[in-house]
């Protein structure tokens, strides 16, 4: 039977500055064998093509089909419910790129949309722009829900924190694209061009990615060197497929590199 997986990114690739042992041997593994997969991001904040770069300094090779973020299935998201329009953004370059690609533009005058992304770049006054944009129609879109974001030095608030602010402010609901939304995970499940039967969605954030692969019908890996911890598992009403250390039990004994 065919089968692919949707790989999360942080917490299970890489941790802050340092790669996880195993991630670059289970991609090495998956090109050789041909297997189908996408390296399925909720940050917005990057383009596929700073992926890519982020990722060679894991020492893992890949390229940019293999990549799918937040920001492109939010573009996609807005691109299909009002064709060219016009968005006022919260974010940085991988939404504003993203944005760019299905012909939106950007404006903080007229907006269909207001879009909050992950990054560092909110401020006040934006914040303000936004407010009156939304009181005026425009709906409100977030990239992703995570409310924090690791970094190397702790947490910081996430998108899904500054959303919240404007939601208090505005009164009114936002949309986040990002997973578990089942628009983005779909969306990914078609560019490995797999059923849903056949794909594995690999990662170590209980709401975001087993919910979704829940959701979906997909399989699922969690694994324990991010967000969730072992005994977290008791309180969701879910379940991944399969609870592993490291995605280094996921490469095949025969590459003879496992790590701890
Ligand atoms: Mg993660």
């Amino acid at each position: 039977m065919n089968h692919g997986f949707l790989i999360d990114m942080d917490g299970v690739i890489y941790r802050g500055t340092e790669a996880i042992p195993g991630a670059a041997d289970f991609i090495e593994h998956l090109d050789e064998q041909g297997i189908p997969y996408l390296f399925l991001t909720n940050n917005s904040a990057y383009t596929q093509l700073d992926v890519v770069v982020k990722l060679r300094k894991f020492g893992i090779e890949t390229s940019t089909e293999h990549v799918y973020t937040a920001a492109l299935a939010t573009a996609e998201f807005v691109s299909q419910q009002k064709p060219d329009g016009a968005a006022f953004v919260i974010g940085e370059g991988g939404l504003l790129n993203a944005l760019n690609q299905v012909n939106y533009a950007i404006s903080s005058e007229h907006a269909d949309y207001v879009i909050v992304g992950e990054g560092r770049t909110m401020n006040f006054e934006g914040m303000e722009k936004a407010h009156r944009l939304i009181a005026n129609g425009a709906h409100l879109i977030s990239t992703n829900a995570d409310t924090w974001c690791p970094t190397d030095s702790g947490p910081r608030p996430g998108c899904g924190a500054i959303v919240a602010l404007l939601e208090a402010a505005t009164g009114r609901k936002a949309y986040h694209v990002g997973k578990p939304n089942p628009f983005m995970m779909r969306l990914a499940r078609k560019k490995i061009g797999l059923r849903t039967d056949e794909v594995t969605m690999v990662g170590d954030t209980m709401d975001t990615d087993i919910r979704g692969a829940t959701d979906l019908g997909f399989h699922s890996v969690l694994v324990l060197t991010g967000s969730t911890r072992r005994q977290d598992l008791a309180m969701y009403p879910y379940a991944p497929t399969r609870v592993v250390d490291s995605i280094a039990d996921l490469v095949p004994n025969h590459r003879g590199r496992r790590a701890a």
